[in-house]
């Protein structure tokens, strides 16, 4: 028996991380990768919790041992998906979701070709713009390097299976539980999950 493996990425600006925070909420049987990052802590982050926060001579160490599923440069700082654990947990049917960038999501598709890829969406390039310029702390160079680094990102949709619009928060939400409620019924989780319900188990 084989877990899913669901892929979430999207442009920083368009809510990921608010709307899988909902869906595993409302969804326990979803478990979150936590990441390995070489980036310092934000306020409020907890080691282990929101990722694994390695220094630089860490994260090649364990890179080089093979340890990462796939790793990226995102914004000047490293971040990588656990290998073992990820394989633990797919191992004894556990879902997992990984929060993580395009880069990483095309290693981990070429690996796990049957994983559930979703791209979030912004509701328009003006909306995201608007976000992204923020509080209008950030230096005007600061704000366009970020909407070009979110332009690039968004070009990658096409590589996903699915794309929710994030505009109004609990119907993307809802999208996104739709995704997870029919992969669920793909015929080869349905039988793995209920196997005395399959013709061949039934005895005759
Ligand atoms: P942040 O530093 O704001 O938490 O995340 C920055 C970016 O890194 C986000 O786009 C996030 O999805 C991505 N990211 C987080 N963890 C991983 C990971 O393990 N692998 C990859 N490739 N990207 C990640």
């Amino acid at each position: 028996m084989s877990g899913i493996l669901y892929i979430v990425s999207a442009p920083s600006g368009a809510g990921k991380t608010t709307l899988v925070r909902a869906l595993l909420r409302e969804d326990p049987a979803i478990r979150l990768s936590v990441s390995y990052t070489t980036r310092s802590p934000r306020e409020g982050e907890e080691d282990g919790v929101a990722y694994n926060f390695v220094d630089a001579a860490r994260f090649q160490a364990m890179r080089e041992a093979g340890e990462f599923l796939e790793w990226a440069e995102v914004h000047g700082n490293y971040y990588a998906t656990s290998r073992p654990w990820l394989q633990a947990q797919l191992a004894k049917g556990q879902d997992v979701l990984l929060e993580i960038d395009w880069q990483g999501a095309a290693q981990v598709r070429a690996q796990f070709p049957e994983a559930v890829s979703i791209f979030i969406l912004p509701p328009s390039y003006a909306v995201l713009e608007q976000r992204l310029r923020g509080r209008g702390t950030d230096s005007a160079e600061v704000i366009a390097r970020r909407l070009a680094a979110a332009r690039d990102e968004m070009r990658r949709v096409c590589d996903f299976d699915y794309a929710i619009i994030n505009n109004d928060l609990p119907i993307a939400l809802l999208d996104l539980q739709a995704v997870t409620r029919a992969a669920r019924l793909r015929t080869r989780q349905t039988q793995e999950r209920n196997p005395a319900v399959f013709v061949d188990n039934l005895g005759q």
